[in-house]
């Protein structure tokens, strides 16, 4: 089964913005897909209604085949999500956070403390596990949260827009921990405006706006035609 599976999607707001219009799209396992767009398109909606935070209109969503509407809590387990917002607490330290996260997914403390070192070590953050998490830097703080998400080894891994208003040093330390994450065999799934962002890390792409799909396939057949 694809990683994901979204057919006929529609999503119309309480205040009537049809956000999107009717969206379909495949991402393989194992790919690394961007989902392209001017602000507005659509892009967080349908991330959204993806990891079941907003509530889907019309159609279908299936991760790794399991429907999302009618299993929500077996396809939510196999989702890892990196909100666009640092919302961990500063004042504890990264490895704390990542054992006390996988703690509240039911990963016994051990197996998290395994966890923990491997993914910090792919965030480049392992010399920093026992500071304040306050005192990291913006970029580390970035990392951080993929990191977070990790810990649960979901299948697929969502990111909105993970990169919106930080510079190219910052961007590129987290192009380089996400690269490793797929290269290991987690498909990932970002939202993105910048068109260098997803050159750089993605082989398949959608281009989305005003709520529909107006290009889709694999990046090099794409940036040929662009
Ligand atoms: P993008 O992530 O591509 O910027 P969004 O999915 O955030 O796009 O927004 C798509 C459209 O839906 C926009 O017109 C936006 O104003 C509208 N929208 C987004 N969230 C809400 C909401 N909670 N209530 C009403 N309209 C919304
Ligand atoms: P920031 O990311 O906020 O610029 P860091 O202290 O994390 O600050 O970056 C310091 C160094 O670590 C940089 O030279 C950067 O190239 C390197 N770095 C950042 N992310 C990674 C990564 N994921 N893997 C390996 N090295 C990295």
């Amino acid at each position: 089964a694809p990683a994901l599976s979204v057919r006929e999607l529609r999503k119309t707001y309480d205040n009537k913005v049809q956000a999107l219009k009717g969206v379909s799209l495949d991402v393989a396992p194992g790919d690394f897909f961007a989902l392209l767009g001017p602000n507005g398109a659509g892009k967080s909606t349908l991330i959204g209604i993806v990891s079941s935070l907003v509530n889907l209109s019309e159609g279908s969503v299936s991760i790794f085949g399991v429907d999302l509407q009618r299993h929500r809590d077996a396809a939510m387990r196999l989702i890892g999500l990196v909100p666009q917002e640092l919302n961990f607490n500063m004042f504890e330290k990264p490895v704390d956070i990542l054992v006390n996260y996988a703690g509240f997914y039911g990963v016994p403390r051990e197996e998290a403390l395994k966890r923990a070192e491997v993914e910090l070590k792919r965030a480049h953050l392992w010399e920093k596990a026992t500071v304040m998490s306050r005192t990291l830097s913006g970029g580390m703080k970035r990392r951080l949260m993929i990191a977070r998400a990790m810990m649960t080894q979901p299948r697929l891994l969502i990111l909105d827009e993970p990169t919106a208003g930080v510079d190219i040093e910052i961007r590129r330390g987290m192009w380089k921990t996400l690269k490793e994450i797929n290269a290991a065999g987690t498909t990932i799934i970002l939202t993105t405006h910048y068109l260098e962002e997803a050159e750089s890390l993605c082989r398949n792409l959608a281009i989305i706006d005003r709520g529909r799909i107006v290009e889709q396939g694999p990046m090099k057949a794409l940036l040929a035609k662009l």
